[in-house]
């Protein structure tokens, strides 16, 4: 049956202008890309605890967590990683559109696979390479993954026995293998704050 031309529908959307408004910030997607150990999990717990005492809505999305849950059915094959970011894309951008700022830490290897969310995504995917060398990084090992990995116990490791491809035109760059962590943190608030403020910074 066709409804009474007469008969309009409500609007029921809250539409992203106004959470937006009324978070101070625009939502979008922050993507911190590197190999293991350059620092992902640290940097982005750290930037989410800072905006989020700047009364932020900031959600940290992390690799190791998404495997325990939403792709936990999914291994480290090229296959099974593009999979893996798909996904998670997906999830971040939902929430991009519902006004959170999303700080995703995933190593996310291939460059098609981050290129897919940023194509979907639009000006909301801004890309960030921590860009640690291989051999910072595996000095540092925190969770004695190199070395498990060296010894042949990991299968497919990124930047041992699976490719890293580096982003080629990122939005930012931090020299997470050179500077401190403190350093590297203002960076990035700095950054959120220019890219994604309404009214002033973080
Ligand atoms: P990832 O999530 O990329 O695997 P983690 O954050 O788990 O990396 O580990 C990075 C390690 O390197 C931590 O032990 C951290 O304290 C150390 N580190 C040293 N310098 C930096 C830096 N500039 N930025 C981030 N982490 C750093």
């Amino acid at each position: 049956m066709t409804p009474s031309p007469h008969i309009t529908r409500p609007d029921r959307h809250l539409a992203l202008p106004e959470r937006e408004r009324r978070n101070g910030h625009r939502g979008g997607i922050l993507w911190l890309t590197g190999l293991s150990a350059s620092g992902k999990s640290t940097l982005a717990a750290g930037l989410e605890r800072r905006l989020f005492d700047a009364r932020w809505q900031v959600l940290m999305l992390d690799g190791d967590d998404v495997r325990h849950g939403l792709c936990a059915d999914l291994g480290f094959s090229p296959g099974d990683r593009a999979e893996n970011i798909r996904r998670v894309g997906e999830a971040a951008l939902l929430m991009a559109k519902g006004g959170t700022l999303v700080v995703a830490a995933f190593i996310s290897p291939y460059r098609a696979d981050r290129d897919r969310i940023r194509a979907q995504a639009g000006g909301m995917f801004h890309e960030i390479h921590l860009a640690a060398d291989l051999a910072v990084c595996e000095r540092r090992d925190p969770k004695g993954l190199y070395a498990r990995a060296r010894a042949g116990g990991i299968a497919e490791f990124t930047g041992i026995s699976a490719p890293y491809e580096p982003p080629l035109a990122p939005e930012l760059v931090v020299e997470t293998g050179h500077s401190p962590v403190a350093d590297c943190l203002e960076a990035l608030v700095r950054y959120a704050g220019t890219a994604f403020a309404i009214d002033g910074g973080a």
